[in-house]
């Protein structure tokens, strides 16, 4: 079947070939038309699957041809007839997520994975409800936008979506209700960050708040030796009590978080990382193993696991420390990893750390997950400047004006003074590779994706996504080259070989 060229309504070039899927007498495709994107199923007109999508039917000979808008409703019934585009549990598989704050990135990740020869499954839909309120969109949004990229690509093999930085229960529902798989449970704010400076009277003092069932006699850990490997881990009362204050409370939540996640999931298959990065100080290797073996003993599981490393993981830029540090760091922490999993170990804020990327796959033997989000965004603008400089020229002045206001809820060490000034900037697109407009530019995207002109207009939003959804090869092409460069690391052979 072929749509046929004399229908008016459809024109045989607006198709994008590698979309198609035919099935059972049925042909699926998105067409490119110059109202953007719409999904096109063509079948005979009695084919009662035409019924459960929305849109403008149209006959021509023996078959029906129906156009219909990406929506929310469309999206959910091309999921029940190609199961492929509902999200899957990925377990120890080496594996990267990629965030895409648009929602106009997947089909460069897909191109980027494709080239990974099935080594690093994909996590293509990720949020934290913190982006979410700064991009305004939900998780069933991200999640449909992710799933409108995958057809677009064809792809048919699994794919995780993950529900990041999740702090409420009431998070977990909403994102279950989307149909997520991958539950990121984020404790930062029960980590206790008195410890650090705390004497041993103090500790004890501080470890009566904690629940009974985490009270040191419970534990089993006092005096306690722990061999993982090349660690030797000894839980004398003050390495025990220090753990237990920093990371009890944090332990207890996912346990509570956990708890609520299986018993809502049902029999639908779930899976949980446990994440620690975004907390002050760095996770020691007992904190580690205190984490692990608590969470063990309440009975939680867990596929992955995101300490604090050590050195400073800023966004969109490379790792800030001492290689050394890190390496030993990560090397312990994939020990305790194996040793009472075995689980990944999971890098946030991943994007952009190239100078790690290949001592963290070594490290864990390829028990890792990689997690980026705001590069893609980055690369949305990398695209800009090459299509529009200057109306990136007017993003990059606007975005230089907030900054000081956003940058406060993030780790950012970009100095406005350092960065280029707009009219010393000669290629826009070399503007991309410097340290403080990176995160100049990173930490706004808020800002940039929500803000109004006087007239009630986005000043930037419809321009950038109309630029995007009109180039969405170039956006494609620099988002897989960019990724290239992220997932090679992690499946280069001699990286394995100790
Ligand atoms: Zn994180």
């Amino acid at each position: 079947m072929q749509p046929d060229p004399s229908n008016q309504k459809f024109n045989r070039s607006q198709l994008i070939r590698q979309s198609v899927v035919s099935l059972d007498q049925i042909l699926y495709s998105l067409a490119q038309t110059p109202n953007g994107l719409r999904l096109m199923v063509q079948a005979a007109p009695h084919d009662f699957r035409l019924t459960l999508f929305d849109g403008q039917k149209t006959s021509f000979g023996k078959e029906t041809l129906l156009s219909a808008s990406l929506t929310a409703e469309n999206a959910e019934a091309l999921r029940t007839q190609l199961p492929w585009l509902k999200p899957q549990t990925l377990g120890l598989k080496t594996s990267a997520g990629m965030g895409d704050r648009l929602g106009l990135a997947t089909p460069g990740h897909v191109r980027a994975i494709r080239k990974m020869d099935g080594k690093i499954a994909p996590i293509f839909t990720q949020q934290s409800i913190r982006e979410n309120t700064r991009t305004g969109r939900t998780p069933q949004q991200v999640m449909d936008d992710a799933m409108w990229g995958l057809f677009q690509e064809n792809w048919r093999d699994p794919f995780g979506a993950d529900a990041d930085h999740l702090k409420s229960t009431q998070d977990i529902d909403v994102c279950l209700k989307a149909g997520y798989t991958f539950f990121t449970i984020d404790p930062g704010e029960f980590v206790d960050n008195r410890v650090e400076t705390a004497d041993l009277k103090s500790l004890r003092n501080y470890a009566q708040d904690l629940p009974a069932e985490l009270q040191i006699e419970n534990t089993g850990l006092l005096n306690q030796t722990i061999n993982a490997e090349h660690l030797t881990i000894t839980f004398d009362e003050p390495t025990l009590l220090k753990a237990m204050v920093k990371y009890g409370k944090a332990v207890w939540h996912v346990h509570q978080m956990y708890q609520h996640l299986i018993g809502k999931a049902g029999a639908r298959p779930v899976e949980l990382e446990v994440s620690v990065d975004e907390t002050d100080n760095p996770t020691s290797h007992a904190e580690h193993a205190y984490i692990a073996h608590e969470l063990i003993r309440f009975g939680v599981e867990w596929v992955s696991l995101a300490p604090r490393f050590v050195g400073r993981f800023e966004k969109g830029v490379d790792y800030i420390g001492d290689l050394a540090d890190f390496e030993k760091d990560v090397s312990g922490h994939a020990a305790i990893a194996r040793t009472f999993g075995p689980y990944k170990i999971s890098l946030h804020s991943g994007s952009d750390k190239f100078s790690i990327y290949k001592i963290a796959a070594q490290a864990t033997q390829g028990l890792v997950h990689l997690k980026t989000a705001g590069t893609s965004y980055l690369e949305a603008l990398r695209t800009l400047a090459d299509l529009d400089p200057l109306f990136f020229q007017e993003i990059y002045k606007f975005c230089r004006d907030r900054y000081e206001e956003d940058k406060v809820s993030y780790h950012v060490s970009a100095l406005l003074s350092r960065a280029p000034l707009p009219s010393e900037v000669r290629n826009w697109a070399t503007l991309l590779d410097d340290f403080d407009a990176r995160e100049i530019l990173h930490v706004t995207f808020g800002s940039v994706l929500k803000e109004k002109s006087s007239d009630g207009n986005y000043q930037f939003f419809d321009r950038l996504m109309r630029m995007l959804k009109d180039n969405p090869d170039a956006y494609a092409r620099n988002i897989e080259q960019h990724f290239l460069r992220h997932l090679t690391p992690f499946i280069e052979k001699e990286n394995f070989q100790k």
